[in-house]
C-alpha cells in the first residue's frame, strides 16, 4: 500500500509513495532535486529493513544528508561578509527562531546539554542560546542544524539591522536550505498513516537544553503546520529571486 492507500509496508510501497508525494508551492526543479536525493538513498539501501528506512525518513536524516550533499556540490555565493564571531545571524527574534528537523533537535541538544556558563542570551536578549556570549562562536558548532550553515549573508550590517526588525538587502539561503525542508516534507507526505514526521524550534531546543527543561523535544515540537509554512515562505523568497 502507498501514502494515498494506506502506510507502506515494504521497500517498493515505499518507493511508490516517495515516488507520489508532494511538497505543493516549491518550485518544481526543487521538489524533484529533493526527490531525486530520496530515491537515491531509498536505492542505496535496498537491504535495511523497512522500519529502519521509516525511522530515517522520519527524524529527517534522510532529508539533513540530502542538504549537507548539496552544500558539498553546490558553490556558496560569491562576495559573502560572514566571518567567525559575526553572530547577528544568531539573533532569532521571537520565541522559535527556526524550523529543524527531529535528528537535529537531538544532535543540538546533546551537544548543548552538558555545557554550562552563560548562554547567548547575556550577549543579546534575543540571541540563540547555543551562543557564547563572549566569542560570539556557536558552542554547538559541529552539531548546528541546516539552517545555521545555509543562511549566509553579503553584508554583517543588513544581519544587524534585520535582527533589530530592519528589513534590508543582502542575506540569503544557500538553495540546500529549501532542498532538505521540502525533502523533509515529501517524507511526511509519504509516510502519512505510518509515522509522525516532525519538526522543532531551533531556539526552544537550544533554550531547553541549557537550562535543563524536563521533556526538552517534546516541549520544542512544532505544530505540523510549522514545515508547511516555513517551505512555503523560503519558496517564495525563491521565486522573487528568480
Ligand atoms: S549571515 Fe550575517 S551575521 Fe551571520 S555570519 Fe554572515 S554576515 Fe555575519
Ligand atoms: S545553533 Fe549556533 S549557529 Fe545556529 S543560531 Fe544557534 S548559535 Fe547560531
Amino acid at each position: 500500500m502507498t501514502a494515498r492507500g494506506g502506510p507502506p509496508r515494504d521497500a517498493a510501497a515505499l518507493r511508490a509513495a516517495l515516488a507520489r508525494a508532494r511538497a505543493p508551492g516549491t518550485p518544481k526543479d526543487i521538489t524533484e532535486r529533493a526527490r531525486a536525493g530520496l530515491l537515491a538513498w531509498l536505492d542505496a539501501s535496498a537491504m535495511r529493513p523497512v522500519p529502519e528506512l521509516i525511522r530515517d525518513l522520519a527524524s529527517g536524516a534522510v532529508a539533513t544528508q540530502i542538504g549537507h550533499a548539496m552544500l558539498g556540490q553546490v558553490a556558496a555565493p560569491p562576495g559573502l561578509a560572514c566571518a567567525a564571531g559575526c553572530a547577528f545571524c544568531c539573533i532569532l527574534p521571537g520565541a522559535d527562531g527556526a524550523t529543524i528537523t527531529g535528528i537535529e533537535a537531538t544532535a543540538l541538544h546533546d551537544a548543548l546539554a552538558p555545557l554550562d556558563g552563560p548562554d547567548g542570551t547575556a550577549w543579546h536578549p534575543e540571541a540563540c542560546p547555543s551562543l557564547d556570549p563572549v566569542t560570539r562562536m556557536c558552542r554547538a558548532y559541529d552539531a548546528r542544524p541546516m539552517i545555521c550553515r545555509t543562511y549566509v549573508s553579503t553584508s554583517a550590517e543588513a544581519c544587524a539591522a534585520i535582527a533589530e526588525g530592519t528589513p534590508a538587502p543582502g542575506p540569503m539561503t544557500h538553495p540546500a536550505q529549501i532542498t532538505y525542508l521540502t525533502a523533509h516534507a515529501l517524507a511526511r507526505d509519504a509516510l502519512r498513516g505510518a509515522a509522525a514526521v516532525p519538526t522543532y524550534s531551533l531556539k526552544r531546543v537550544a533554550a531547553a537544553a541549557t537550562r535543563s527543561t524536563p521533556d526538552p523535544l517534546k516541549q520544542a515540537r512544532h505544530a505540523p503546520k510549522a514545515l508547511e509554512a516555513e517551505r512555503r515562505r523560503l519558496a517564495r523568497g525563491l521565486s522573487r529571486a528568480r
